[in-house]
């Protein structure tokens, strides 16, 4: 399936969720969610009947597909590997996404969300272990340590993100050096890490059909 290129905002709207898709505008007054905390469409402001168990699995797997910009081939690529590692399944698959290349450069505040990281890994504005690596789907490891590069050091949107971190907190898992724009991966993420209301069951029950 294509990428979706409509209105992020509508997604939180219709996973009746704040997804943190748009940076600094998901912590202000504009944020939609916050002004229109009910479904799109012409029937959102409809009263909700009772959703099914499929209904409620399906939007749980709408919401950490979309609260990390994956398509659903690559959300299956994911869970399929997730599968096949050693414990639970939803929380590998979890903590697989966290440790996206593109997840991670978020989380330690170079970019304000993840759907920038992206486009910013891509473009080849990070180094890690100084190497060039424009990846967004690599998998970081425990010692792994990520640069911004020197000729991206004075990009506004990189110096304004590291500003705007301090709202959001940087993970115990990782560890920011502001000053030398320099993150290293103290350890895995772990469940309790994502402080998100995911419920990863429901979404291993969806694919288990
Ligand atoms: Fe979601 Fe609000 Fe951010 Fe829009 S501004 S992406 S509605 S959290």
């Amino acid at each position: 399936m294509a990428r979706y290129r409509g209105s992020v905002c509508r997604l939180c709207r219709r996973e009746n969720l704040k997804l943190f898709l748009k940076g600094d505008r998901c912590y202000s007054d504009k944020c939609a969610f916050d002004r229109r905390g009910y479904p799109p469409g012409q029937h959102g402001q409809r009263r909700r009947g009772k959703t099914s168990d499929y209904g409620l699995q399906l939007r749980e797997k709408q919401k950490v597909k979309r609260m990390y910009g994956l398509s659903e081939k690559q959300f299956r690529l994911f869970l399929k590997r997730a599968e096949r590692k050693k414990g639970i399944t939803g929380t590998n698959l979890l903590i697989s996404l966290e440790r996206r290349l593109d997840n991670v450069v978020y989380r330690l505040g170079f970019v304000n969300s993840r759907s920038q990281g992206r486009h910013f890994v891509r473009h080849n504005h990070f180094l890690v272990n100084e190497k060039r690596l424009n990846i967004p789907s690599y998998q970081i490891k425990i010692g792994d340590i990520i640069e911004i590069r020197k000729k991206s050091h004075n990009i506004q949107a990189i110096g304004d993100s590291l500003d705007a971190v301090v709202r959001r907190g940087v993970p115990q898992w990782l560890d920011l050096e502001k000053e030398n724009l320099k993150g290293v991966i103290k350890s895995f993420p772990i469940r309790e890490d994502l402080t998100m209301p995911i419920q990863e069951q429901l979404i291993v029950e969806l694919y288990s059909k």
